[in-house]
């Protein structure tokens, strides 16, 4: 479903199914108005969707209020390990007891991408030649851990205020690629799938955070 940048918006509803997009272009020569009815397997997405939307999930793991930051670290389409930005392990959390504040940045916790390269290096994953998928461009410290790892590609959906990142991969080597942010929305059509049914009530609880 990617489409000519001189389409200048695209509006996606889920009503009536399957997905519909409404493109709306300035130019005359295009048409101003194109309604998309994609077959099925188009709702599929492509790995760079796939892995972006893994890291925007991590993001809801995070716990400082100013910024949900998910990080994905990948190699031959396998996850080595992923982040989110939050405390060190076993600390208060900014949500408990608010974000310590210094130069104007909440230094309580770790940015994702550092805490997926944690989690990796606690794993003894190696995680050269990986990309790293990021829902915000990283900061100029995690952008050099990165690099410093041998991370060789990182895809981000936004951008962060101040960041060198691009400068240092740039120098080094490193592709970055800036995508569309995936679509929120997780599809998952339990009551459409004939081998699958819900749990009886009563059967199924919630674990605690
Ligand atoms: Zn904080
Ligand atoms: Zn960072």
């Amino acid at each position: 479903m990617e489409d000519a940048p001189s389409w200048v918006c695209r509006l996606t509803t889920r009503f009536p199914e399957p997905i519909v997009s409404l493109y709306i272009s300035p130019s005359p020569a295009l048409g101003r108005l194109r309604l998309d009815f994609p077959e099925g397997d188009l709702l599929r997405p492509s790995w760079d969707e796939y892995f972006l939307k893994l890291a925007m999930l991590a993001s809801e793991r995070a716990t400082c209020p100013r910024m949900h930051c998910g990080c994905v670290l990948v190699k031959e389409k396998y996850v080595l390990s992923t982040g989110y930005n939050g405390s060190l392990p076993g600390l208060e959390h900014c949500e408990e007891v608010g974000c310590l504040i210094v130069d104007n940045h909440c230094v309580r916790t770790n940015h994702a991408e550092m805490n997926a390269i944690a989690q990796a290096a606690r794993h003894g994953v190696s995680i050269d030649g990986a990309t790293a998928y990021v829902t915000n461009m990283p900061c100029t410290t995690c952008a050099k851990a990165l690099l410093a790892a041998g991370v060789v590609r990182v895809v981000v959906f936004s951008d962060y205020k101040g960041s060198l990142a691009e400068k240092f991969f740039d120098e080094s080597g490193v592709t970055l690629d800036r995508r569309t942010m995936p679509g929120t929305v997780i599809t998952y059509d339990l009551e459409g799938y004939s081998s699958a049914s819900r749990f009886k009530e009563g059967t199924s609880g919630s674990e605690t955070h």
